[in-house]
């Protein structure tokens, strides 16, 4: 018998409970991949994203190969071309992982629908791309938990299922086609400072994480110079690493360190099961209902400024241009830059959201959206009205204003955190530098938002 096992965003061969299935159940597998033509036309598939996703196809494929297998590469409608493939090996059963966005669920029961019709089994397996399941825990009386802390009690208290490793053989049908695999070298407009997609990159990253940086993850991680956090995160969006295995890990190599970086990914799993309790939150406000946001004309010339990094407050300048530079920003940036969208320059949150997802490299449906709605407002935070200040941000998480001086090398001349205040500078001394005035006060942002939201 034989058995289609679908990767999506779970490109790894260690610890994948669908592969693992496919060849305890089946003598031969045909491992497939589809560029998803649903995926292309929601404008979700952008360079960053696609040159990270070819590498990771790439170790795929050449980690098959090692074991006798190769990957099948496929284009164009996900649910044809699994079918086709299913009938062209002749498969009975198709495994693939579970996922959260209301896109993966339509496009799951469509698959199933159209297999059934052609007598094949569809298995769809959990924790492949969560540590626990959307829906494994829930509070009582609800599909999901809105609040954090109780999620992450419940969630420390299951029990995890033992992460295994890649497999030593696989053997694929002949007569199965497959396209070329794509690669990195054909896309242009991706962020110089890229980082390398795959399963031996994350594999890596891992290793010399736990070695050495998970230690200090707790006292460390807010340090924007320090950049002391894994950045495994587009290892997780693509499904390079396993977050079962890395929770085990994590918990093994043990400390406040680790505990922190545990919580991180629980966090990671609260994002997934809201998301899949309430698919329209990728889009829609989940709690508060916010629409006196500036319009999108009155805004343009702040929103172009933000992406640009010209701002004028350094701290966000330096955040964003690390965004397009690298396709990655980190998180203290995430938050405060977040915070200066929605709340100092009251733009609606999903402008950011859609900027953020252009060019993060982990750009993801759950974190992504959900993180800016917890930012705006809108989303599952406690306290909705907290606005993080610029100034005051930058003061604590970058006290010698390093970060700034590495992203905004307009500003390099100036000393420790005189960085963070270039408008204090008068006459000669301000002329000297090329760097912009703030584009609003942050009193004005202040009051504007307090307006908005009916609160003296
Ligand atoms: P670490 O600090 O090493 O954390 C380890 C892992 O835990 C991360 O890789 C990530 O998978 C998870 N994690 C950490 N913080 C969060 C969080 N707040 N919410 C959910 N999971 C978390 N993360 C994404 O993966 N994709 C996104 O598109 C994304 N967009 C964001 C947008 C905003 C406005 C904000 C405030 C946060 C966003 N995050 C996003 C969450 C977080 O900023 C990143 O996961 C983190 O910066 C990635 O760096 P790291 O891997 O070094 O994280």
């Amino acid at each position: 018998s034989i058995s289609v096992v679908l990767f999506t965003c779970d490109l790894r061969l260690h610890d994948h409970p669908p592969l693992r299935a496919a060849l305890d159940g089946t003598e031969e597998v045909v491992p497939l991949f589809v560029r998803d033509r649903g995926v292309d036309a929601s404008g979700f598939a952008v360079p960053n994203r696609l040159a990270f996703l070819a590498d990771c196809l790439h170790d795929l494929d050449a980690g098959l190969r090692e074991r006798g297998g190769r990957l099948v590469v496929r284009s164009g409608d996900l649910v044809e071309e699994v079918c086709k493939v299913a009938a062209e090996a002749d498969a009975d059963e198709v495994h693939m992982a579970a996922d959260a966005s209301a896109h993966a669920h339509r496009r799951e029961r469509r698959l199933r629908r159209a297999l059934e019709g052609e007598g094949v089994r569809l298995h769809v397996h959990d924790t492949v791309s969560t540590a626990v399941a959307p829906g494994a825990v829930a509070p009582a009386g609800s599909d999901h938990f809105a609040v954090f802390t109780p999620y992450f009690r419940r969630w420390s208290e299951q029990r995890l299922r033992e992460p295994h490793g890649a497999p030593r053989a696989v053997r694929v049908p002949e007569g199965v086609g497959s396209e070329s695999l794509p690669s990195r070298a054909d896309l242009s407009g991706l962020s110089e400072g890229l980082a390398a997609g795959g399963e031996i990159a994350g594999r890596k990253s891992l290793a010399t994480w736990l070695r050495s940086g998970v230690a200090a993850y707790e006292d460390r991680h807010d340090d924007l110079a320090g950049d002391a956090t894994s950045r495994l995160s587009p290892h997780l969006h693509f499904g390079t690493l396993s977050p079962v295995e890395l929770v085990h890990r994590a918990r093994r190599a043990g400390g406040p360190g680790a505990e922190a970086f545990v919580r991180q990914l629980a966090w990671r799993d609260f994002h997934r099961q809201v998301l899949a309790a309430r698919p329209a939150a990728a889009d829609a406000d989940y709690r508060t209902q916010h629409d006196r946001w500036r319009s999108e004309k009155a805004a343009r010339a702040d929103v172009e400024a933000w992406k640009e990094g010209r701002t004028g407050y350094p701290v966000v300048d330096a955040a964003m241009r690390q965004l397009r530079h690298e396709g990655w920003m980190h998180n203290r940036g995430r938050l405060l830059t977040a915070s200066f969208l929605a709340k100092t320059l009251y733009v609606d949150w999903r402008v950011g959201a859609r900027h953020f997802l252009d060019l993060l490299v982990d750009g993801d449906v759950a974190n992504n959206q959900l993180n800016w709605q917890w930012m705006a407002g809108t989303g599952t935070d406690t306290r909705p009205n907290r606005v993080l200040n610029p100034v005051i941000q930058a003061k604590r998480y970058d006290p010698d204003g390093a970060y700034v001086r590495r992203w905004v090398p307009e500003l390099a001349g100036l000393e420790g955190p005189s960085v963070h205040e270039p408008w204090k500078l008068r006459g000669l001394d301000r002329a000297a530098f090329d760097y912009p005035d703030p584009i609003v006060e942050l009193y004005e942002g202040l009051a504007r938002f307090k307006r908005a939201r009916g609160r003296d």
